[in-house]
């Protein structure tokens, strides 16, 4: 088959698998596959796969056809202009999490010689790209997966932060260096353990379960940082979490004012309170 045959054989398939572009993940699934970029499919419809291309464009489309995130197959996702190596045992970076990315630069620009943590850190993309965009900072960034360690050392390496950023295996801050800390970020578990069986397949079969959900409420493991953050920030430090929808109530019901200067929340695209930023007092 050429290009052109094998780019609508292919969004049939996907098609049918009810993907919603099948045209477009077909074409950039079948790029990666033969290692060529979109622009030379359309420059080439009439170009003869070979064999082992279309053994390979053939895996490709079938792992997505059974709801395998586009980013696992390719093993990338772009986060913060940066691009990131991926595979099941971490979250695909999401664009909601790059606000919290932002306002934490804003934060620790500001300071001489910032030093922040990070609770869970997955693919690394949270204090990869703010040690990235943060000459002087330093980090310490906690996983309890030693897969997603890997991963997140692999990315430390790609964008040449490894030698600023300490990776540890740790259940949140248990074997963390006290600190103090400018600033501790995470984007931890947070979906409540009723809704995962409703999620979209991509997210419910593929992506790690541990990094998804507390097991129980949603709320478990935010309450646990938010509880363990106190001594380990400086005066005047922040804490900053992403939560999911509706439950910035509940969460800012677990700072003590008497700890805490304030607690705000800011909005994703969807107008979802979503990153939670709170100032020790
Ligand atoms: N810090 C990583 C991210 O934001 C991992 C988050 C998680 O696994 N819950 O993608």
């Amino acid at each position: 088959m050429n290009l052109a045959d094998e780019l609508a054989a292919a969004a049939d398939r996907l098609e049918a698998s009810g993907i919603s572009e099948p045209r477009r993940e077909a074409s950039s699934l079948i790029a990666n596959a033969i290692g060529r970029d979109r622009v030379f499919l359309v420059a080439h419809p009439e170009y003869i796969l070979t064999e082992r291309e279309a053994v390979a464009v053939d895996e490709f489309i079938s792992r997505r056809s059974a709801r395998e995130p586009f980013q696992y197959i390719v093993g990338r996702q772009e986060f913060y202009a940066l691009d990131f190596l991926v595979n099941p045992s971490v979250l695909i970076p999401r664009p909601e999490t790059e606000l919290l990315v932002e306002r934490a630069i804003d934060h620790l620009r500001k300071i001489e010689e910032p030093r922040f943590c990070e609770i869970g850190v997955g693919s690394g993309c949270i204090s990869i790209s703010v040690l990235s965009n943060v000459p002087n900072a330093t980090a310490v960034a906690a996983d309890i997966s030693e897969a997603a360690l890997a991963v997140a050392a692999a990315n430390a390496q790609r964008h040449n932060v490894i030698d600023r950023l300490e990776l540890i295996r740790s259940d949140l801050f248990d074997g963390l260096p006290r600190g103090p800390y400018h600033a501790i970020l995470s984007n931890p578990p947070y979906i409540p353990s009723n809704e995962i069986a409703g999620l979209q397949p991509e997210v419910r079969d593929f992506e790690p379960v541990n990094a998804l959900t507390d097991g129980s409420s949603g709320i478990e493991i935010l309450r646990r940082i938010i509880h363990g953050t106190p001594e380990r920030l400086i005066e005047g430090g922040l804490l900053m979490l992403e939560i999911g929808a509706g439950q910035f109530e509940i969460v800012d019901r677990i700072f003590d004012r008497s700890i805490w200067r304030s607690v705000d929340v800011i909005l994703d695209l969807q107008q979802i309170p979503r990153t939670v930023i709170a100032i020790k007092k």
